[in-house]
């Protein structure tokens, strides 16, 4: 679903072996090949990433016929992806640590960084963060949860479209400890307790640890499957669904109101900018004033979090903050004027 982006706005982006010699005969390396070029989805936007691969020049060394590489390069993305690791952990940090939906963030990235993406390509990228996570994950679990007497579950199921796979995330809530991610075609009773709620009763008793209490949302089909699973497990609704469903039409009327604010200055912004660029370059106003864009600039991608975090409003204060900071400014201005 991405624009093809003209190929001469994308930066290239090159990449060398982190190191200069051949580690055998020690003669510096020299350039042999591309090894991959690959137009990568940063957060600051698309670059064209090559990675060269570099050779020892000296053909009687041993050495001759290994490739170096950059290791770096080779950490900036996911084989056959085309968004960057940093994304995809800038992604799943506002999912699982700022709790936002997958159209927040699909709002996040399209109208606060201006990527192209789709909402299912937020879906996908959530389930590549969950890959990720669980790579480095089992040594982890193992350590954290050594220091919780009982566990304490939450249960997150997130259906990107109606009809769609759910994917469910269970969270150990005292350690933070992810202790499980599945992509379920079917939601019933009994897929999950089979798929979730058998694989965490093994992992308990693996780990010798008691059960202390499930945290959901309503879901009728997690309630009955705790009950059946987790019997005598008390198991209660979570307070921020809860909160997150009756404060739904405040979030909703205050991200309305940013998108307005947004788009009113999206437009002036470019002429305003302009005009004060093409002022006098020992014109005392000049700094002040593109100071004032530049952060007006800063100010506008400003996000919520529902449903406390209405970032409308923080906007709305930003913006009064830098009306009264001008009006000062004026006021000395012309005090400064009339004085000299
Ligand atoms: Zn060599």
């Amino acid at each position: 679903m991405t624009d093809p982006i003209p190929a001469n706005r994308v930066p290239n982006v090159y990449y060398r072996p982190e190191q200069a010699q051949c580690p055998i005969c020690h003669t510096v390396l020299k350039r042999d090949h591309i090894l991959w070029p690959k137009q990568v989805t940063f957060s600051t936007g698309v670059k064209k990433v090559v990675s060269w691969a570099y050779r020892c020049p000296r053909v009687t060394c041993p050495g001759s016929n290994d490739i170096f590489k950059s290791r770096k390069a080779e950490t900036l993305h996911l084989k056959y992806r085309r968004f960057s690791r940093e994304l995809v952990a800038r992604i799943g940090y506002q999912r699982f640590w700022r709790h936002q939906t997958m159209y927040e963030i699909h709002d996040w990235l399209t109208q606060d960084l201006h990527l192209v993406i789709c909402a299912r390509e937020v879906a996908n990228l959530i389930v590549d963060f969950l890959a990720l996570l669980s790579a480095a994950q089992p040594a982890q679990i193992r350590d954290k949860l050594g220091r919780v007497q009982g566990v304490i579950i939450s249960i997150d199921g997130m259906q990107p479209e109606k009809g769609n796979d759910c994917l469910y995330i269970v969270r150990e809530i005292q350690s933070g400890v992810t202790l499980l991610a599945a992509n379920l075609e079917d939601s019933s009773q009994d897929a999950l307790c089979q798929y979730l709620f058998e694989p965490l009763k093994n992992l308990a008793q693996e780990l010798g640890l008691a059960w202390h209490g499930v945290v959901s949302d309503a879901q009728e089909t997690i309630r009955l499957a705790v009950a059946q699973s987790l019997k005598g497990i008390p198991h209660q609704a979570c307070q921020s669904h809860c909160l997150r469903d009756a404060g739904r039409l405040t979030f909703e009327a205050d991200r309305a109101m940013k998108k307005e604010l947004k788009a009113s200055f999206r437009q002036a912004l470019p002429r305003l900018h302009k005009r004060i660029q093409a002022l006098p370059t020992d014109d005392p106003f000049r700094p002040v004033l593109l100071d004032y864009t530049a952060a007006l600039r800063s100010v506008l991608p400003e996000g919520g979090v529902a449903p406390f975090e209405l970032g409308g409003i923080r906007v709305f204060e930003a913006l009064e903050d830098l009306e009264s900071s001008v009006i000062r400014c004026q006021k000395k201005g012309i005090t400064s004027c009339c004085a000299g």
